[in-house]
């Protein structure tokens, strides 16, 4: 492999229904950033069916150029045609990075395609710098977080990563900006397609904000378990409050990415935060540490979030939330 001949950043335009999802507009301004470095061009990949259109949105976010393939058979997210239609852009434009957003569907989508261009791939990316031998130096946090590595892809290209919604900066949008729209054709292989959608049921979720709760309850990793987690539910209801959660929860899948407190969550200010068994790592405190008064629950009495909190109680969350929520039971009968 002659790493000379692969130029140019290419970034995963991810839509769904016709709307470009945020974490390809971030990417495409960490693109620019790293481009101007090495001199070269952004290109984002757009697939779908019936999106052409969207190529003008990516253009004034900061791509020199748009690869389109539309095509039917992307009108669904669909692991298989994605992955051939990705890779078989990569191949052709011999991509020397290649950018995914880490959504379910990046997380899906990059590994497979990584692997059919024979490269690798740093998940989950907190930076990505240029070195000055010209590579792409990628930065993730290992370990649970206690350290930062830093990855490259010397051997091979394109040198990949995906970044998670939120870390990186959008350009700022300027409509005048103009570029080159490619429509690409990809000779799908359908022997290979086993899927096929027949029809998509969306889950109906109630929409809660936690940044419009007064109360909070937040729960860590402390909390010990999903079963233990959902019975900050009942501490939530006799309070008249709303259940929250550090990182650490939502990456077991305890709770969804919407409840997340912190840098790259939300950033809460309510009358009363409860963090139940969480240790309040820097990322965390960040989205709550405005919060009126906080009542920390930590069996650690070194715990850094003590350093912050109004009210602190060194002990075992599973044991002192049923008392709590027993206590404010009796209050109100
Ligand atoms: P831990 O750090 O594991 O802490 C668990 C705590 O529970 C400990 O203090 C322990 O003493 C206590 N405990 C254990 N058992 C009990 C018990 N029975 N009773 C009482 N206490 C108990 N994190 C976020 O929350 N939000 C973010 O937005 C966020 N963004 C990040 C962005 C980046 C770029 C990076 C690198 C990290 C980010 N993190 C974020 C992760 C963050 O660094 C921490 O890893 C995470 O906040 C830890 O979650 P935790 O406090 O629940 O778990």
């Amino acid at each position: 492999m002659n790493l000379d001949d692969y130029r140019g950043i290419l970034v995963f335009a991810e839509q769904r229904e016709g709307e470009i999802q945020n974490v390809g507009l971030e990417l495409l301004g960490k693109a620019k950033e790293l481009a101007s470095e090495i001199n070269e061009e952004v290109t984002a990949i757009l697939l779908g069916y019936q999106v052409e259109h969207l190529s003008k949105e990516l253009i004034s976010y900061g791509a020199d150029k748009v690869v389109v393939v539309d095509e039917e058979e992307l009108k669904f997210y669909d692991t298989e045609a994605y992955a051939q239609a990705f890779s078989s852009v990569i191949k052709d434009k011999k991509s020397e990075i290649v950018l995914v957003g880490a959504t379910t569907i990046g997380r899906d989508l990059g590994p497979r395609v990584s692997a059919r261009v024979v490269t690798g791939l740093t998940a989950d990316c907190t930076k990505l710098e240029i070195s000055e031998e010209r590579e792409l130096l990628m930065t993730r946090p290992a370990f649970g977080g206690n350290l930062m590595a830093t990855i490259i892809c010397p051997d091979h290209r394109p040198q990949m990563s995906t970044v998670r919604p939120g870390v990186m900066q959008k350009f700022s949008k300027d409509e005048a900006r103009t570029g080159e729209v490619e429509k690409f054709d990809v000779e799908f292989d359908k022997s290979k397609m086993k899927v096929k959608i027949i029809e998509i049921i969306k889950e109906e979720k109630e929409k809660i904000d936690i940044t419009e709760a007064n109360v909070l309850i937040s729960g860590g990793r402390g909390v010990g378990s999903a079963d233990n987690f959902k019975k900050l539910e009942g501490l939530a209801e006799e309070i008249g409050g709303t259940v929250s959660a550090s990182r650490a929860i939502i990456d077991s899948g305890w709770i969804d990415h919407d409840r997340q407190v912190g840098q790259t969550g939300k950033t809460v200010r309510p009358d009363i935060y409860f963090a139940l068994g969480i240790s309040g790592a820097i990322q965390h405190v960040a989205g709550m540490e405005e919060s009126e008064y906080i009542i920390a629950i930590n069996k650690d009495k070194g715990a850094p979030i003590f350093n912050i909190s109004d009210l602190g109680i060194v002990g075992d969350v599973s044991k002192i939330v049923p008392m709590i929520t027993e206590e404010i039971k009796l209050l109100k009968s």
